[in-house]
């Protein structure tokens, strides 16, 4: 009796165990040496110089612990055109350019049917986290390859989570993949963090929370003033300067700005302060608590984009004190980050890179008040005086569909319907753009490859072309020109092949990662396949890139 009750007891243990076993995920190790999380960090807007430009006055815990602990490839270029936000995320992250990832601009004319497309614009998914309609119809489906966030889900038969966030939800979604657990951008309308039904059904419980502190408002109370006495900022321009945009209803772009009297006009608003970038990196603190990334041997993934420099930059240009403060805040948000993955995922446990998904030019006529040449291309009038060319020459309307991304798109239904010939209409828009104003080169970019520009030019061109959502005619200007309305404007803004707009950070940090720095030339391709091999995943299928071997340990 004694015999059979052990028999029985034992029996029972080893099933109980047995089960366990089955049910139970085997998450100790892997067996393959990889860090607990990867955090990409991307800066919109942000120039490479700026982590020299404001050197003296960052800390020790943010961008200066990444040049001095990290790996910094100096020379970091964007090998494609236009160099603008959406195929910068998606470039990022895929080690691909427009031409194979299909994100060919922040939005696009498919060509077949004139109709624009915006880069994450998905009309089969509705918003989840608020009731702002249109701030949801978004997901990655536009991206025709696989991210390394997608690959490293593969990789680990789903097992890493992925987190990626955004104020600006294709900073969000692009980076994220198709596979990602969770994309979340900002709802300027709602002042929630939000997401699409093609992640979930519904925010999960932290993130309501996360929303229920109203944070923004908290943040636009504050005002913004500078960090420091005002005076100190002598890398910037004074702070009344002509060169810069005023927010709607003040008299002049000058600090203290008083968002605390701004609220009325909502939450959008917090996007164009530095405190848009706290909130972003506030939320990627609690995504790191509560979804416990790095918290077990499966490699996580969390993709951070901080739009809101990208914003100040437009509004006040480069050489402002408003984008010098947000630097400095945004260096101590880094600081605070970088503590805290420290403290939870343990330092050495994880690896970080940062860069940007575009740089930025100085404002024209800064640069014209310096005796510097620049100048603003007047896209919207010269397509207009192209369309009177062509009217005059083929006797039919709007042949000219739209001039954006630095491209001009033809209207193919109209030439179709006029049985218009198409080469024609090319050779003869080529002529007219060559004598505008600020034109170094126009290029057929059909025959981009035997085009007399440089190579450079050529490739990036040629990069940039995904034939069905592409314009067939590009423009470069000459250095420090930029599309624009009219020559005194304010603000600045990216989107051309020049060094100003494509020279880029490019700094890893972390686990598997050397300390030094390249001057070698690396471009924004090369992102995805050194995390790739770090990781030791597959690269995304659409990579064209190669490793940073000199960074890895
Ligand atoms: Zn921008």
């Amino acid at each position: 009796m004694r015999i059979k009750t052990l028999f029985i007891t034992l029996l029972c243990c080893f099933t109980l165990s047995l089960n366990a076993q089955q049910t139970k995920t085997p998450v100790k190790s892997t067996g393959v040496p990889r860090p607990k999380l990867v955090v990409g960090i991307m800066v919109d807007q942000m120039r490479w110089d700026y982590l020299y430009r404001f050197f003296e006055r960052y800390g020790n815990g943010g961008f200066k612990r990444m040049l001095q602990d990290g790996f910094s490839c100096e020379n970091a270029y964007i090998n494609y055109v236009p160099s603008v936000t959406g195929i910068g995320h998606s470039t990022v992250y895929t080690g691909s350019v427009p031409a194979i990832h299909g994100i060919t601009g922040n939005d696009w004319i498919i060509q077949a049917t004139g109709k624009n497309m915006y880069c994450t614009e998905d009309s089969s998914v509705k918003t989840v986290g608020s009731s702002t309609e249109d701030a949801g119809k978004m997901s990655p489906k536009n991206m025709l390859v696989t991210s390394m966030t997608d690959e490293l889900r593969l990789a680990t038969n789903f097992r890493s989570k992925v987190i990626a966030i955004a104020s600006k939800d294709r900073g969000a979604i692009l980076p994220g993949g198709h596979t990602a657990n969770a994309a979340y951008w900002y709802d300027g309308k709602s002042g929630n963090w939000i997401t699409s039904t093609y992640y979930m059904n519904q925010l999960p419980a932290w993130l309501t929370k996360f929303n229920e502190q109203k944070l923004p408002e908290k943040y636009l109370k504050q005002d913004w003033n500078t960090l420091y006495p005002i005076e100190t900022y002598i890398q910037s321009s004074k702070d009344n300067a002509p060169y810069e945009g005023k927010f709607p209803g003040t008299e002049t772009p000058t600090f203290p700005v008083k968002t605390s009297e701004m609220l009325g006009r909502g939450m959008g608003l917090l996007t164009s302060t530095p405190y848009g970038s706290s909130l972003t990196l506030d939320l990627a603190k609690a995504a790191i608590d509560n979804e416990e990334l790095g918290a077990d041997a499966i490699t996580d993934f969390l993709a951070i984009s901080v739009s809101s420099p990208d914003y100040v930059g437009h509004q006040f240009g480069p050489n402002s004190i408003e984008v010098e403060d947000t630097y400095l805040r945004l260096d101590r948000d880094l600081a605070a980050l970088f503590n805290h993955l420290d403290t939870k995922v343990g330092k050495g446990n994880y690896t970080v890179f940062l860069t940007a998904d575009h740089a930025v030019q100085h404002n024209a006529g800064f640069m014209n008040d310096n005796k510097i040449h620049a100048g603003v291309f007047p896209t919207s009038a010269v397509l207009k005086e192209l369309n009177a060319k062509l009217e005059s020459e083929f006797k039919v309307k709007e042949i000219a569909l739209s001039f954006s991304n630095y491209a001009v798109s033809l209207n193919n239904t109209v030439i179709a319907a006029n049985k218009l010939d198409e080469n024609l209409i090319k050779n003869s828009a080529i002529e007219f753009l060559k004598k505008q104003e600020g034109v170094a080169f126009v290029v057929d970019i059909a025959n981009a490859g035997s085009a007399t520009v440089p190579d450079i030019y050529k490739e990036k061109i040629i990069n940039g072309y995904h034939p069905e959502r592409s314009g067939v005619i590009q423009i470069i200007l000459e250095p420090a020109w930029y599309s624009g309305s009219s020559a005194r404007s304010t603000g600045a803004t990216h989107g051309t092949m020049n060094p100003a707009d494509t020279h880029i950070p490019m700094v890893f940090m972390g686990w598997g990662i050397k300390q030094g720095k390249t001057n070698n030339s690396y471009n924004m391709t090369d992102i995805a396949p050194t995390i790739s091999g770090l990781l030791r995943i597959q690269e995304p299928n659409g990579n064209i890139g190669k490793a940073v071997n000199e960074a890895l340990k």
